[in-house]
């Protein structure tokens, strides 16, 4: 039997706020940054996992995933899929660290590094990547991996599985079609808010020249600067799809107002108009903006709110984040609480090891639970692909399907030694 023996954390920090890369209406000077968690085990592999922050509290999130780290030391690896539900349950629902949080905040953050290098560890150990471990489940084992508490007004278990077993039949088929094609993305590293117009358009067209065909900029900070932004995306890209995101910045009237001035742009959605835990005020916006499509999602906290801001037609788009929420199996119960909505999954990406994780989430979507890929896209932005052993790689804006063993969090042990905070080469 192979254990789980211990867990080493890692506070891993690139300076992305040299060059601006990141920067929005609301987090102006991002260090992209990753707590990450090596799960030790007396077996070959080792687990690796993280959680993306911007870079001061870090720490925050390494600490928080050593408290939390009992829960899982000592656990049979060959085991970790039969009970996965119930270390999901065990660990968001621990007697005293659950104050912390509860499925929110630091607390949850570290939750999914645990649960993400659990899932690495099962996967390696399969010898699969992560979409296939998942996608060669039967109906009734991927159903189990979700925790259903707080969400069966909506969605209990037998509806889910339902849904899942309507697919399962045609599964290869869509494997056989991503493994083709791809699966579609949108690009959002060419309009970074502190980057300077010439250098938007020169990115901007360079996308275009490597295949990209839909573009997201970021906006908030001023209506006019915002209307030459996208007036130059526009000039630029032409009739494309077109995003933009807000990051919060806006009070729900504000938001209104503002989207009037962004009108003739025909965006397809509006990205986090105002606080993320504002539900009804998704709502209101939503109502007021149509046929401008409202996202959000990276700052929703657990599934608890993707199933308010469903209930309440407050979303257009639902956007997952692979390390805000609890890692892959809550990620799992918004995908069918998504798809018993017909809301698509358009999942937030970028930052660190972002992109590398959503790639399998927004497969597994597509083989095991919408079937569909209608108004679906995923974030893409280029940006610290380097560092990793595995990179999410993009053809013709498409992400191609990764086939490493894992969940693709590896970084090179170069990578390692210069973005380790504070020692590393970077920040010495
Ligand atoms: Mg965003």
């Amino acid at each position: 039997m192979t254990r789980i023996t211990g867990v080493r954390t890692l506070d891993v920090r690139a300076p992305t706020s040299r060059t601006l890369a990141g920067s929005d209406a609301v987090h102006t000077d991002p260090d992209y940054s990753g707590a990450y968690v090596f799960l030790e085990t007396d077996g070959e592999h080792e687990g690796v996992g993280m959680t993306f922050t911007i870079g001061a509290g870090n720490d925050l999130c390494c600490a928080a995933i050593q408290l939390l780290a009992p829960v899982v030391v000592g656990l049979d690896v060959d085991g970790l899929l039969a009970d996965s539900a119930g270390l999901w349950r065990r660990l968001t629902n621990h007697s005293q660290l659950r104050w912390l949080g509860p499925e929110k905040g630091v607390i949850h953050l570290a939750t999914a590094a645990l649960v993400n290098a659990v899932w690495d560890l099962a996967a390696k150990t399969a010898g699969k990547p992560l979409w296939q471990l998942l996608a060669d489940l039967t109906p009734e084992e991927l159903v189990g991996l979700v925790d259903f508490r707080y969400l069966t007004d909506v969605l209990d278990r037998d509806e889910a599985l339902d849904l899942v077993r309507g697919l399962a039949p045609t599964r290869a088929a869509r494997v056989a079609e991503l493994r083709r094609d791809g699966y579609p993305a949108y690009l959002t590293s060419a309009g970074w808010l502190g980057y300077p117009e010439d250098k938007v358009r020169d990115l901007t067209r360079a996308a275009l020249a490597d295949g990209w065909s839909c573009f997201k900029t970021k906006v908030g900070v001023d209506v006019a600067s915002d209307v030459r932004r996208c007036e130059l995306m526009r000039e630029e890209i032409g009739d494309l799809p077109l995003m933009a995101d807000a990051n919060q910045v806006w009070d729900v009237g504000q938001a209104i107002e503002w989207m009037r001035h962004l009108e003739p742009f025909g965006l397809r959605w509006i990205e986090e108009p105002t606080s993320p835990d504002d539900v009804l005020g998704h709502a209101a916006i939503r109502r007021a903006v149509a046929p401008v499509g409202v996202a959000t999602g990276e700052h929703a906290m657990n599934r608890v709110v993707f199933k308010q801001l469903l209930q309440a037609e407050a979303i257009d788009y639902c956007q997952i984040d692979a390390c805000r929420l609890g890692g892959v199996n809550e990620v799992l119960a918004v995908l069918l609480l998504a798809a018993k909505f017909g809301v698509p999954v358009c999942p937030h990406a970028g930052g660190l090891a972002l992109c590398e994780y959503v790639q399998h989430l927004s497969i597994v979507d597509y083989v095991c639970v919408s079937g569909s890929l209608d108004d679906r896209t995923t974030e893409f932005a280029d940006h610290l692909h380097e560092h990793f052993v595995h990179p999410a790689l993009v053809r013709d804006g498409r992400y191609v399907v990764p086939d490493a063993p894992g969940y693709s969090a590896d970084l090179h042990p170069a990578s390692i030694d210069a973005l380790t905070f504070p020692s590393g080469s970077e920040w010495r």
